[in-house]
């Protein structure tokens, strides 16, 4: 007993600030790529490399349009490795969660050079909505919206349409001491009919489609239902099969949208206090 108060003491407070605070992550951590659009010279290496085709490339005449889903990449970092240039480069982000999906899809359109290389950038275009980007405002606006709109706290119901498990490994981290999602007054339930928020994972198999489709029926208005990573959003390394339908809002409509493969903690944070202002103005 006294050695488990002991232990408790010296442990200290291990919770972090996010959103109040910047977040901490480690140097190791894998976030999305980053492109340098602007200097980009040829971005056929990473496209052919790319294993999910979030990278792909059009060519009209003289032109080439290069396009970057990040609803399906799975930040595995090989276009980053096949890009000698320099202008593919692996970050720390992870505060991608969009309301949405074509806010996810970047295009740039290139005017092409002898031997097929990119020349002046002609365009850089990202979905219509801009993306909240104040993480502080963000958690001063839902504190305010959960009350306004609940009353109370709000209750999340995860469903897990035929992930790996990853997402949910990730998703078990909130309840832990160091993410403890309940200081903001959001908490798990095991039944549909008690949740506000349906958190979904996986590409939806064929064998979940129904599971799913009565899950959202029996969730109360107002919800918002958020699609989490890559195959949430798009199937993933999944894709669209025999046995999976390729992503969440070909089943129930998607408010926001998470990507990563799996997204870390603090990237599901993010992209739930997005969902609750979602739910606000519903
Ligand atoms: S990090 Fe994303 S864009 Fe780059 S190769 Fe992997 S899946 Fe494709």
């Amino acid at each position: 007993m006294f050695k488990i108060l002991k232990k408790t003491f010296d442990a200290g407070l291990v919770t972090i600030g996010y959103p109040d605070a910047p977040a901490q992550v480690s140097p190791n951590f894998r976030g999305a790529p980053g492109f340098d659009f602007a200097d980009w010279r040829d971005s056929r290496p990473a496209a052919e490399a790319c294993p999910t085709e979030a990278i792909s490339i059009r060519e009209s005449g003289a032109t080439r349009l290069v396009t970057i889903d990040y609803g399906l990449c799975i930040f595995c970092g090989e276009c980053a490795e096949a890009d000698r240039s320099g202008a593919v480069r692996m970050s720390g982000d992870f505060e991608l969660a969009v309301r949405d999906r074509k806010d996810l899809v970047i295009t740039a359109g290139y005017d092409l050079e002898a031997g097929g290389t990119q020349g002046r950038l002609t365009r850089l275009h990202q979905g219509n909505e801009p993306i909240e980007t104040d993480v502080v405002a963000l958690q001063r606006r839902v504190r305010h919206s959960i009350h306004e709109t609940l009353g109370r706290s709000l209750a999340i119901r995860e469903v897990d349409a035929g992930s790996c498990n990853g997402c949910e490994v990730e998703i078990t981290a909130l309840n832990n001491p160091v993410y403890d999602l309940e200081r903001l007054g959001i908490h798990f339930v095991a039944s549909p009919r008690h949740a506000d928020m349906l958190l979904v994972t996986g590409p939806v198999t064929r064998n979940m489609e129904l599971a799913l489709l009565k899950t959202y029926r029996a969730t109360p208005e107002p919800k918002v239902v958020v699609a989490v990573g890559a195959c949430g959003i798009g199937g993933g390394i999944f894709g669209r099969n025999y046995a999976t339908l390729g992503g969440v809002d070909r089943v129930v409509p998607v408010d926001v949208y998470i990507p990563g493969c799996p997204p870390r903690p603090q990237a599901l944070l993010y992209g739930i206090l997005l969902a609750v202002g979602r739910m606000n103005k519903k």
